[in-house]
């Protein structure tokens, strides 16, 4: 068996798979080590190898010892989310366990089941998340994926079934048009006040807005993290003017406020609310 076909068969098992498996195909622990040396495939870890094209997040978890799960698994699926803290997190299964490796900060998840390598279903992940990083982080993963439309109905029942009782009413609430994973933040916390918005509201001269709280109060959230150009800091300024001459007032807020400085945002809102406008459209 020469090192391409071993890296064929790893191939067709989705990347990684665990020596006493390749032995079964015919190879041998010299002819797994010949591979390895001449870099047609990888060693993960003692006992586990993979192609070299196997993503580096899906193996730093198979070193640990497992599947990329959780937040991990979202991001990798391109699902937003709501966590900065950039660690990996990797199911073990209920009967696994982690191996040692360099700088290990993983997170580990040992819900029910056998886990191999690779990566968690989309469903798993978000359910996973709600246990591991709370019902705000879920529900703007939960909106990220069906704004995909990564999620069948079906999906969604059996993520609803399968979190705590204590999430559900987030599924409930949970839409298909939010724009960014900051706008179902920022409209979350608003439902937890007790105020409605309305999302991607048409105002005729001034275009979409994220969104409208009664008839006159525009809330602006700016998802750009790096400092947008000047022309769009216009273009901004010309919307704000245009809805001023509609009657509208606009409040605008970036990502830095809604993440690092909600009560501020909260405060804003509330005073203004307060001052009075038509809440109810
Ligand atoms: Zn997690
Ligand atoms: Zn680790």
């Amino acid at each position: 068996m020469d090192p391409h076909a071993i890296a064929a068969v790893i191939r067709s098992h989705g990347g990684i798979v665990r020596g006493r498996q390749l032995l079964s195909y015919g190879a041998t622990r010299s002819l797994l080590a010949r591979a390895v040396d001449r870099g047609v495939i990888a060693r993960v870890r003692s006992g586990v190898f993979a192609t070299t094209e196997a993503e580096p997040l899906v193996l730093a978890a198979a070193a640990h010892g497992g599947e990329l799960c959780c937040a991990s698994a979202l991001r990798h699926l391109g699902v937003w989310v709501l966590d900065d803290r950039a660690r990996l997190h990797v199911w073990l299964g209920s009967g696994g366990r982690r191996h040692p490796h360099p700088e290990c900060r993983c997170i580990d998840h040992r819900d029910a089941g056998g886990s191999a390598f690779g990566v968690v279903s989309l469903v798993q992940a978000l359910v996973q998340v709600a246990r591991c990083l709370g019902g705000e982080a879920f529900f703007c993963a939960l909106e990220s994926a069906l704004r995909q439309g990564l999620l069948t109905r079906a999906d969604r029942a059996e993520v609803r079934a399968r979190v705590s009782a204590r999430f559900r009413w987030l599924v409930d609430l949970a839409r298909a048009d939010a724009d960014s994973g900051l706008e179902s933040l920022v409209r979350l916390r608003l439902h937890r006040l007790g105020i409605t918005v309305r999302s991607q509201v048409f105002i005729s001269a001034v275009g979409v807005v994220d969104f409208l709280i009664g008839d006159r109060l525009i809330l602006e959230i700016d998802g750009r993290q790096n400092h947008e150009g000047p022309s769009l800091r216009h273009k901004d300024l010309v919307r704000d003017a245009e809805a001023a001459a509609l009657g509208y007032e606009t409040l605008r807020f970036d990502y830095a406020l809604v993440i690092h400085n909600w009560p501020r945002v909260e405060r804003a809102i509330l005073a203004r609310l307060a001052r009075g406008v038509r809440t109810v459209a």
